[in-house]
């Protein structure tokens, strides 16, 4: 199958688009859907998938899970009306809200990058996990037990900062050479050769990433650290927003 077309790329904020399908598959769990191309986002870089629908006359698929498999992205859910087949012409759309609340998690993530070298932790980050149920970011750098009380406040303040300042996020597309300035997961999953999405908030240099995002930063209202951990060497903060 050729690679789905990514429309949340090109158009983050695009939450319908028509589509074709390419591929049908009953599976025991439910129906799986190939598009030509799709507006969902699908699991991936710590963020989870975007829920919606595909629909067409005479029948819906309620999609609870969109997964990248060899860049075909895969649309699994629950079918209601009529079998479709390769062929059709659909229109695929976002769950509105769950998007929104996905997007002020993944931004949060960045901006917890930002204020923890705001307040003297300039870790590098290690990983991301921004899902609703118990959201957090962990970086390569510990912070001695009996500073953390007080480090974990200044995060605080720090989120509270930067949200009311607000400012609008980037999204711009950059050539490999650039990526080794920038900070953030760089080495991780950028591709060799092509340009690389990169995220950029609070003004930083920015980092790559294929996550969806606010339009401005005081959408995720109060960012909150409700803890701030030691793992190994690690520090791991768990977070909330709104
Ligand atoms: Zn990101």
């Amino acid at each position: 199958l050729p690679p789905t077309r990514l429309l949340y790329l090109e158009e983050p904020f695009r939450l319908e688009a028509s589509a074709r399908v390419l591929e049908v598959r009953q599976e025991a769990e439910g129906l799986c859907l190939v598009l030509d191309r799709t507006v969902l986002y699908p699991q991936g870089g710590g963020q989870i998938s975007d829920r919606g629908r595909v629909e067409a006359c005479g029948m819906t698929l309620d999609v609870v899970q969109a997964r990248l498999v060899d860049g075909v992205v895969e649309h699994r859910g629950d079918l209601t009306g009529e079998r479709p087949s390769p062929g059709l012409e659909v229109r695929v759309r976002v769950n509105e809200p769950l998007r929104r609340l996905h997007s002020r998690l993944h931004s949060a993530g960045h901006l917890i990058d930002v204020a923890m070298r705001g307040i003297g932790c300039p870790f590098p980050p290690t990983r991301g996990y921004h899902f609703p149920d118990g959201p957090y970011v962990e970086y390569a750098g510990s912070i001695v037990p009996e500073k953390r009380d007080s480090a974990r406040a200044a995060l605080d303040a720090e989120l509270d900062r930067l949200i009311a300042a607000g400012s609008e996020v980037q999204v711009r597309m950059a050539e490999p050479a650039e990526l080794p300035a920038l900070r953030g997961l760089v080495s991780a999953g950028a591709p060799k050769s092509g340009p690389t999405r990169v995220v950029t908030v609070a003004g930083e240099l920015g980092c790559p990433c294929g996550g969806t995002h606010v339009r401005n930063l005081r959408e995720p209202g109060r960012g909150r650290v409700l803890k701030l951990r030691g793992k190994g060497g690690n520090t791991r903060i768990s977070y909330a927003v709104g």
